[in-house]
């Protein structure tokens, strides 16, 4: 299990991404990628190894304005750590990135198989996002073809999938892998395995609890617990640095994570 992070604003999606990336190195990796929403199209990088491989990969590319992004650190559990296997996975028009396992993605790899859907990589992962994407074919929204999705995997997850179906919305699931949502006061939004890439950037946080999902767009934050009820976000207030965070022995420098 390793990184996640997820970007909704207009402040250098890319610095955001890659930044929080970083924050997020200590926890070991063995490759990387980012896909960023803007304009009805994706960009998308990945390399394996080290970040500064994907900071190469990526210096051509100078995202402006608004955009959704969603960037991973990758453990190889399901797959070798190839460029092929890093996150995020692609089903048509949507991107996944996933930390932990889907313990039954072998039984929903084969009925996927049976359907004609093509597999790029090894991963457990990528059941996740081929799956949606048969679901969006009943459902009527994506939100309820996420829910449809996440009602069959089994095993522990924090999941981010973006979808040209819904350009300026992040979908997310937490079970078993961590997961935090940041906001701020510019209508910035944010998403974070630990509290480290979101110490500067967002001002108060909601620590997700396991079985909870929904979705962020820059007008809303939709939050639901595993019995599929409406929860009221908790906010709590992070930080403003690293210096104040380690004074107040705050939570991410005692290895909570
Ligand atoms: N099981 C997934 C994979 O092997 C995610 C691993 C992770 O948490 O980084 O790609």
């Amino acid at each position: 299990m390793c990184g996640i992070v997820g970007y909704i604003g207009q402040n250098g999606i890319k610095k955001v991404l890659l930044e929080g990336l970083k924050e997020l190195e200590y926890r070991g990796y063995d490759s990387a990628g980012i896909a960023v929403l803007q304009n009805d199209s994706f960009s998308v990088y990945k390399a394996v190894g080290k970040l500064v491989n994907l900071e190469k990969k990526t210096e051509e590319f100078a995202p402006d304005g608004f955009g959704i992004g969603i960037g991973h650190t990758r453990w190889a559990t399901h797959g070798k750590p190839t460029e092929l296997n890093a996150h995020p996975h692609l089903g048509e028009s949507s991107y996944v990135v996933h930390n932990g396992i889907i313990e039954n993605y072998q039984e929903i790899k084969r009925e996927l198989l049976a359907k004609g859907v093509k597999f790029l990589s090894q991963t457990d992962t990528e059941v996740i996002v081929h799956l949606f994407e048969q679901n969006l074919k009943s459902a009527d929204s994506a939100f309820n073809a996420f829910k449809m999705t996440l009602s069959r995997l089994e095993g522990a997850y924090a999941i981010l999938l973006v979808s040209k179906l819904e350009e300026d919305t992040i979908f997310f699931a937490k079970q078993g892998s961590p997961l935090i949502i940041g906001v701020n006061e510019q209508g910035e939004k944010y998403f974070a395995s630990s509290d480290a890439p979101l110490i500067g950037h967002a001002k108060e946080v909601i620590y997700l609890n396991d079985g909870e999902f929904g979705y962020l767009s820059p007008q809303k934050i939709a939050l639901f617990d595993s019995c599929h009820e409406v929860v009221a976000p908790q906010f709590s207030t992070l930080p403003e640095s690293k210096l104040s965070a380690q004074k107040e022995g705050h939570r991410f420098f005692m290895g909570a994570f």
